[in-house]
């Protein structure tokens, strides 16, 4: 069964200069063409889409959707000046260990849902509120009903009361062994007040012996050490970089990491958001993502982080767009999402409006028309 979309005003495929007067010939899960309306080729079916932009769909490379409960009340507090700490997190962990595997399901799926009616196609989701043996496996087990780019964050915090060092053996010894086989990722919290660089270094080893590929929680609440372990360990990705020195700038613009900036957490924790600019400047591959979570970003639009990024991080609408799409799939080390070209998974966008620069310009708008999943309209 192949599908025709025709009329595309702006086709924006992260392989190449945007197209006008284009299409795409969607065969099952996968595009079978795209190029100019002209040459299109025969269909079983075709649809045209009256000028209107056509995109990839956004790769949301870092959420935390695994969790019960909602944090409204602290962000209310937060927004009449408490500061964010992260030590929240524990509200969310006891609320996560009380529910049933059938409360946390549900929570995940209506995120998922949410995210997609915003034109999320892929998103990558962590576990990290649970933090015992049982309650990580099965955060696990129900992300990975829903997506295939699951993290293993046991190291998320220290849980009240326990030992931190006996804590970083459980992680990286009894609970990434009952982890591994649900989890795709391993992520560390690296922060003061959650984990060092020796503690990350060992659980972050830990989990690629696994077989588990790297990613990092980054210098988000101050200086410290977690993008030049991202870079040194080899991490697909180094996330928040809120605040980089110029030797952190320079080891991620000589390495494959990528930087994941989330500007839903700054506007949530009402902080400084990172310097995209400079990072771009430098050559650094930036993603965007929502950081999806109920303490410090509690968003699923990737269309308010692109204009979050435009209007606070000086990205350019079409940079921001292009870290929302392709940079995301460089995060997830994917190179079937974020682009539509012959052979690519069939996951994109049509919009209500001309071009991608409106999802910046028109901030708020619900401006996707269309989401097509896997070839599904969605
Ligand atoms: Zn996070």
């Amino acid at each position: 069964m192949t599908l025709l979309i025709d009329d595309i005003g702006e086709l924006l495929t992260n392989d190449g200069p945007p197209l006008s007067n284009a299409a795409v010939l969607v065969d099952g899960e996968r595009i079978g063409w795209v190029g100019p309306s002209a040459k299109a080729p025969a269909a079983d079916r075709r649809v045209g889409v009256d000028g209107a932009a056509v995109l990839p769909g956004f790769v949301d490379s870092h959420a935390h959707l695994v969790f019960a409960g909602d944090r409204a009340a602290e962000f209310a507090a937060r927004m009449a000046g408490e500061p964010y700490t992260g030590g929240g997190i524990r509200t969310t962990v006891a609320a996560t260990r009380a529910a049933s595997d059938n409360d946390l399901r549900r929570n995940v799926t209506r995120l998922v849902t949410e995210a997609r009616r915003q034109g999320t196609t892929t998103i990558e989701t962590k576990s990290g509120y649970g933090l015992s043996v049982d309650d990580e496996a099965r955060s696990l087990r129900i992300a990975r009903e829903l997506t295939a780019e699951t993290t293993f964050l046991g190291a998320h915090v220290v849980p009240a009361g326990v030992d931190p060092d006996a804590y970083v053996d459980l992680v990286r010894g009894p609970m990434l062994a009952a982890c591994a086989a649900y989890a795709k990722w391993v992520d560390v919290f690296v922060e003061r007040g959650a984990f060092d660089a020796e503690q990350a270094r060992e659980i972050l080893i830990a989990g690629a012996k696994l077989g588990l590929g790297l990613r990092v929680h980054a210098n988000q609440l101050g200086p410290g050490p977690g993008v030049r372990l991202a870079v040194e360990l080899g991490a697909a990705s180094a996330d928040h970089c809120t605040h980089l020195s110029d030797s952190d700038v320079d080891a991620l613009a000589g390495s494959p990491t990528v930087a994941t900036l989330l500007p839903g957490a700054e506007f949530s924790t009402r902080s400084a958001y990172p310097d995209a600019r400079r990072l771009i400047d430098a050559g650094v591959t930036v993603a965007l993502a929502t950081d999806c979570n109920p303490g410090s970003s509690y968003t699923s639009s990737m269309p308010f982080c692109i204009a979050l990024a435009v209007r606070e991080m000086k990205m350019t609408p079409t940079e921001a767009v292009h870290a929302a799409t392709a940079g995301g799939a460089r995060a997830l080390r994917r190179d079937d999402v974020g682009v539509l070209r012959a052979g690519a998974r069939a996951d994109l966008i049509v919009l209500d409006a001309p071009s991608h620069l409106h999802l910046a310009y028109r901030p708020g708008v619900p401006l996707i028309r269309t989401v097509l999943h896997n070839g599904v309209l969605q």
